[in-house]
């Protein structure tokens, strides 16, 4: 498997540190808000390697984190001293407390997950439950001389961290893209870089979220549980770790200083994979912009989790990706044809030969190299196409292949097993959808009827709207 690891800048043949087996870190959502679009590339992403290192054999451990406490507006750029806290801003928007803000948009995370068909890490660890293991982290940084306290917390001190001899910030592109902090920078800070490990409740305010620590009370900063958890449970250095390119001009250099700090050993991880960002329409995404959308948004719109799913395979993860709704559209309609495709040779037996073999090696071919998913997908068209394979040898393959793109193109554990590539069908159901969400039920079902004398079975399910030939 080759990769580019973003801390050598270059793509390198992938070795892990214990033979045949790979620990993964992916740093997840901070739940105050609907997962979207953008975020789900990432988690996709994540999910395409772990299936990868499965198919190429090897034994995998993945974890990921809940981000429910402390994560600061300001934190991406740097400055972790100033800035408004996530959970709380969104329990301030939706009348609720921040536990009840972490809950809910965990939940959701959670069923986006399912929705998708993303494995299930093997750890899915809340910041909340790791409030010991996170002071523990920052006692043991305090003790090294790594820490000093300002009226507001403790902060990291990456100045004493490079005068021990490590490098800080080797993994940022910090120099190399625009600079500066949505938020002022604070004056008691010793250097411009340094970060909060433990943040103080304000003396006038009871916080939703806070807890008894050596220096008071207070909650983590938001670096601190991506090192504690990761090496609670993948050890002090492990393999993989992967986020969106935001994240390595600095949650990422401060996660690889804490955790170097305090275990005095490098590295604190061999390869940093960084998925591109998606834009939409051909710009940044952003709430404010009403662009976010989350998985809800494109089901009402009458689109599947999977149509989302194809269109990131379309695009290399290194480069940025740009979400229109035609494109989603193309993306429903090839996933449509394939899956058609599939159904119809389906049935026999599934036939094992050498040129199911040649085939195999040339979808791993793809997936080691640098994880080219486009690659992978075309390869996966041109075998469906192929005049020389039986029946039974595209099915087999068709199954394999799935094991990593998770389309479920077969559709095994999905109620489409039978496609729709009907348009007529499709705007049908589109509209019964809005009208369902403007309480029309009537008008939604004369429209179920039309739709059943078309040929099709309408079912609603846990708020997804599901159709399939009869
Ligand atoms: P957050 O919930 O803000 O901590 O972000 C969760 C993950 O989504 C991080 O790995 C981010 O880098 C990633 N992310 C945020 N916006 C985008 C985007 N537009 N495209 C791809 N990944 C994103
Ligand atoms: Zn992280």
């Amino acid at each position: 498997m080759k990769l580019y690891n973003s801390l050598t800048r270059k793509i390198e043949k992938f070795k892990p540190i214990k033979k045949g087996e790979i620990g993964i870190y992916t740093c997840g959502p901070t739940v105050y808000d609907f997962v979207q679009i953008g975020n789900w590339r990432t988690y996709v992403l994540g999910d395409l390697l772990v299936r990868t290192f499965k198919y190429l054999g090897l034994k995998t451990t993945y974890v990921m984190n809940i981000t429910d406490v402390g994560h600061l507006t300001g934190d991406n750029e740097g400055d972790s001293s100033t800035g408004e806290d996530r959970l709380e801003k969104g329990a301030k928007r939706e009348g609720i407390t921040a536990w009840d803000v972490a809950d809910k948009y965990s939940k959701d995370f959670k069923q986006g997950m399912h929705r998708l068909k993303l494995l299930k890490p093997d750890v899915l660890a809340k910041a909340t439950d790791h409030i010991r293991e996170q002071v523990s982290l920052v006692e043991k940084l305090e003790k090294k001389g790594l820490t000093y306290k300002t009226s507001d917390g403790i902060y990291f001190s990456t100045k004493a961290f490079e005068e021990k001899g490590f490098k800080y910030g080797e993994l940022s592109t910090l120099d190399e893209i625009k600079e500066g902090a949505r938020v002022a920078v604070n004056k008691e800070k010793k250097d411009k870089r340094d970060f909060a490990l433990w943040k103080f409740s304000p003396k006038d305010k009871k916080r939703d979220m806070e807890w008894e620590s050596p220096w008071g009370k207070g909650f983590p900063g938001w670096h601190v549980e991506c090192s504690a958890m990761s090496i609670k449970y993948l050890g002090e250095q492990f393999d993989l770790h992967i986020g969106g390119e935001d994240l390595r001009s600095t949650h990422h250099p401060n996660e690889i200083a804490q955790s170097e700090g305090s275990t005095g050993k490098k590295p604190f991880v061999k390869y940093w994979v960084h998925g591109s960002f998606l834009l939409v329409d051909g710009g940044r995404m952003g709430k404010s912009l009403g662009n976010a959308y989350s998985l809800q948004d494109l089901e009402e719109k009458g689109f599947l989790p999977s149509d989302l799913k194809y269109l990131y395979l379309t695009g290399h993860y290194r480069k940025q990706l740009n979400f229109t709704f035609e494109a989603l559209e193309a993306a429903q309609t090839a996933l449509g044809r394939l899956k058609k495709k599939v159904d119809e040779i389906r049935g026999g037996d599934i036939e094992v030969t050498d040129v199911y073999a040649e085939w195999e090696d040339k979808f791993k071919e793809r997936l080691e190299d640098d994880l080219d998913m486009p690659g992978a997908l075309a390869l996966v068209w041109e075998m469906m196409k192929d005049k020389k394979l039986s029946n039974g040898e595209k099915e087999g393959l068709v199954t394999e292949f799935d094991k990593v793109l998770g389309l479920d193109i077969l559709g095994v554990d999905d109620v489409e097993k039978k496609v729709i590539d009907d348009s007529e069908v499709k705007a049908l159901v589109k509209e019964r959808v809005r009208l369902r969400e403007e309480k029309k039920w009537e008008e939604a079902d004369k429209i179920r009827e039309e739709i059943e004398e078309m040929g099709y079975v309408v079912e609603d399910k846990g708020g997804e709207t599901q159709v399939m030939k009869k």
